[in-house]
């Protein structure tokens, strides 16, 4: 059954009207307030096949454990697409959390949306969340992955970016593109091609202004993955930044903020800093983390100047300042490492980062004393810990074993 493209008015509020009269995108009947949408037949087939994706997804192994954060995002989501009920019923909106230092996200047709853990460690509050959730929504409420898919991409071409993103992204990257389509693998690389996006980032921008966000966080979304792209050294891993035309999407995202209703500007004062730090700082720290391990000093430095700034008393911020300092070993590091690893385990007695790395940087001093208390302490703190072996292994040969 074909759907009629007639858009019925009403329920549309002032803002929705403005947003798609500014969308130049391509000419489909978008899902939403408004609409009464019946899917096409080929693209309910789509929708199917994606489903089964999702769930394979889903029971991968992939997600980023953190049920608190994904409700959290669900929370946000909601709040964005707004109270209208069923207004984009068939679609089924929701966000998974995959673990990937990826900065990326995407959407699939029928609704869900997958945030990489590397994109929510590079946001800094929520009114820049509800940025990218409102231009991942878009891309389903406006079926560009319909379009897409229409567009039947040849399978040798989805294969080279397969594997460009397995080189880049290691082996969770493999599995990950490997529970997906080559179609939504090239979306979710190269993005939707550049109306599309546009469209995304207007309706997104939209979408978040309406729900009380501040959207002038909406450029600084954009810029702050194109910064990260700048800052990482190692590249290749910051799909999102390499979107086309990055530049003219965070410029574009800044013209449009003037031209929305003063009515409307003056009511969307929203940021949310707060909020998004209490929930994702797990996740910030893991992603730090990760950083410090991938030699990615310039991000983890960035990261944990937020964290000290917004959340000053975290002793897990103390442990990876101390690791930042005691890996990286520039001028005054080494100083700063044993300071911020004592503040650590002042705060957290069994803080495992802080007293492995002070036992470390005890043993490079010399002091085998400090260092023996602290490598021990750290084996009754996390007896299964990765490298406890190795630990147990160095303190036999300081006991002279
Ligand atoms: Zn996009």
């Amino acid at each position: 059954m074909r759907h009629d493209p007639k858009v019925t008015k009403g329920v549309m509020s002032l803002i929705a009207c403005w947003s798609l009269s500014l969308a130049c995108g391509p000419k489909v009947t978008p899902i939403g307030p408004g609409n009464i949408y019946e899917p096409e037949e080929d693209e309910r087939r789509i929708w199917v096949s994606m489903e089964a994706m999702s769930a394979k997804l889903q029971s991968s192994g992939l997600l980023y454990k953190d049920k608190r954060l994904e409700e959290y995002a669900n929370g946000v989501l909601r709040r964005i697409m707004g109270e209208h009920g069923n207004a984009y019923v068939p679609l089924k909106p929701r966000v998974y959390i995959l673990d990937s230092p990826i900065v990326n996200a995407f959407a699939m047709p029928h609704g869900d949306i997958y945030l990489h853990t590397g994109i929510v460690g590079r946001m800094r509050n929520e009114a820049q969340l509800a940025m990218l959730l409102g231009h991942e929504i878009t891309h389903a409420t406006h079926r560009h992955g319909y379009q897409k898919t229409e567009q039947a991409y040849d399978a040798s071409g989805a294969l080279a970016y397969i594997s460009v993103l397995s080189a880049v992204g290691g082996e969770n990257v493999f599995k990950l593109t490997n529970n997906l389509g080559s179609a939504i693998t090239r979306a979710a690389i190269e993005g939707y091609g550049r109306s599309r996006e546009e469209q995304a980032d207007e309706v997104g921008l939209a979408l978040m202004a309406q729900a009380g966000y501040l959207p002038s966080e909406g450029a600084v979304m954009f810029k702050r993955m194109e910064t990260a792209a700048a800052a990482d050294v190692k590249g290749g891993v910051l799909l999102y930044a390499s979107h086309p035309k990055m530049k003219d999407r965070v410029r574009s995202c800044e013209q449009l903020v003037p031209r929305m209703p003063s009515e409307l500007l003056e009511k969307a004062t929203d940021i949310g800093q707060d909020r998004y730090l209490d929930v994702a700082i797990a996740l910030i720290h893991d992603e730090v983390e990760r950083q410090i391990v991938q030699g990615k000093f310039a991000l983890a430095e960035e990261s944990l100047a937020t964290l000290e700034r917004g959340r000053p008393d975290e002793a897990r911020t103390f442990a990876l300042r101390g690791e930042l300092c005691r890996v990286r070993a520039k001028d005054g590091d080494i100083e700063l490492a044993e300071s911020s690893y004592k503040k650590a385990i002042a705060r957290n007695p069994r803080a495992s980062v802080a007293l492995r790395g002070l036992g470390f940087l005890m043993l490079k001093n010399g002091n085998e004393t400090e260092a023996r208390k602290n490598l021990e302490s750290y084996l009754a703190a996390d007896p299964n810990a990765s490298d406890a072996d190795y630990v147990r292994q160095t303190l036999k040969s300081l006991a002279g074993e």
